[in-house]
C-alpha cells in the first residue's frame, strides 16, 4: 500500500542524492540545448610517439561549462546522455567539430591523427558508420586520420551489435582504439576477434608503474601481450618523468598525459605545436634521450 512504500522510500531517503537528482534533471534538460547552440567546447591533447620522437596525434575530450553549475565533468554528463539518447548529436557534435579542427591544423602545417571517444550506445545507432562516412566525406578527412576510442566494458553489454558495427567502422577506413584498458574485465581473447589497431593503457596502471614492483609486472606484461598481439599501445596518464623512463624501458610505442602536455583548446594547441614543433625533444630530454 501507498503509506508502506512511503516507508521504504523514506528509509532509502538520501538528501544528497535528491541535489544530484536536481542537477541531474537541469543537466538533462539543457545539454540537448548546449550541443544545438555551440555551448560545447573540444579541447585537445597531444600523444608522442616515443619511437619516432614526434607528436603524431591528439585525444578529443568534451568539455561542458554550464552557466550555473560551471565545468561539468564530461564523464558525468556523457553518462547521462547515454542513458537519454542524447549521446547520438552529441557524438555528432564531437565528431564534426573534431574534423573541423583536423582541417584547421593540417591548413597549419600540422597533419595529426585524431582520436575520437566514442560510446558503445553510438554502435547501437542503425547508421553509425554510414553517419562517420559522411562526415568524413563532407569534411574531405581522409578516414586513417582518425582513431575511434572505446571501452570494451561498454561493449560487454552487446558485443555482437559492437562486433558487427566495428567491423563496418574497419571497412570505411578509420583506426579502432579500446579505450581504459586493464580495467574492468579486459580480456585480449574477445579484443582479438575485433578489428583493433590499438591498445591504451588505463591511467590507473600507469600511475602503478611507479608503485610495487607486482604492479609493474602486471603493466609490463598487459603491454607485451598486446605488442606481441600487433597493436600500437599508447599510455595515458603520464605526469612524470619517473612513469615516462619506465615506459621507454618497456618499449611502450605512445604516451599522453600532464608530462607532455595537458588537453587545451586548438587556439592553445596551435601555439603549443608552433613553438614545438612536431619533432623534436621528449619531455625532460636530457636525461631520456637514448636509442
Ligand atoms: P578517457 O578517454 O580515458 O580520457 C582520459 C582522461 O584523462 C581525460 O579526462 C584527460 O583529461 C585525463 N588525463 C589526461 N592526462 C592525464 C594525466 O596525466 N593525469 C590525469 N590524472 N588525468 C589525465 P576527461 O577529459 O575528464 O575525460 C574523462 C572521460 O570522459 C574520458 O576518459 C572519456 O571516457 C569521457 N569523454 C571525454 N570526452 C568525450 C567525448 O567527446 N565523447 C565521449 N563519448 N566520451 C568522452
Ligand atoms: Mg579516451
Ligand atoms: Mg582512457
Ligand atoms: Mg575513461
Amino acid at each position: 500500500d501507498m503509506a508502506g512504500q512511503a516507508q521504504d522510500n523514506l528509509a532509502f531517503y538520501d538528501e544528497s542524492f535528491d541535489v544530484y537528482n536536481e542537477r541531474r534533471l537541469t543537466l538533462m534538460a539543457e545539454l540537448d540545448k548546449a550541443i544545438s547552440h555551440d555551448g560545447l567546447d573540444l579541447h585537445f591533447q597531444p600523444q608522442l610517439d616515443l619511437k619516432r620522437n614526434r607528436i603524431i596525434g591528439v585525444e578529443t575530450l568534451v568539455r561542458w561549462k554550464h552557466p550555473e553549475y560551471g565545468f561539468i565533468p564530461p564523464d558525468e554528463f556523457v553518462t547521462l546522455a547515454e542513458r537519454t539518447g542524447i549521446i547520438t548529436p552529441l557524438t555528432r557534435w564531437v565528431i564534426r567539430n573534431t574534423l573541423k579542427a583536423h582541417s584547421e591544423l593540417t591548413a597549419g602545417g600540422f597533419p595529426l591523427q585524431f582520436s575520437i571517444n566514442i560510446s558503445a550506445v553510438n554502435l547501437k545507432e542503425p547508421d553509425f558508420a554510414q553517419q562517420v562516412a559522411f562526415m568524413l566525406e563532407e569534411f574531405g578527412v581522409r578516414p586513417q586520420d582518425i582513431m575511434l576510442e572505446l571501452t570494451e566494458t561498454a561493449m560487454m553489454d552487446n558485443p555482437i551489435r559492437a562486433s558487427e558495427e566495428l567491423f563496418r567502422l574497419k571497412k570505411i577506413g578509420v583506426l579502432l582504439s579500446i579505450d581504459d584498458f586493464g580495467t574492468g574485465y579486459s580480456s585480449l581473447s574477445y579484443i582479438k576477434k575485433l578489428p583493433i589497431d590499438e591498445i591504451k593503457i588505463d591511467k590507473s596502471l600507469v600511475f602503478d608503474l611507479t608503485s610495487s614492483t607486482d604492479d609493474q609486472v602486471i603493466v609490463k606484461t598487459t603491454l607485451e601481450m598486446a605488442q606481441n598481439l600487433g597493436y600500437r599501445v599508447v599510455a595515458e596518464g603520464v605526469e612524470n618523468q619517473e612513469m615516462l623512463d619506465i615506459l621507454i624501458d618497456l618499449d611502450c610505442d605512445l604516451i599522453q598525459g600532464y608530462f607532455l602536455a595537458r588537453p587545451m583548446p586548438l587556439p592553445a594547441l596551435l601555439d603549443w605545436l608552433s613553438e614545438r614543433g612536431l619533432q623534436g625533444s621528449l619531455p625532460g630530454a636530457d636525461r631520456t634521450a637514448r636509442s
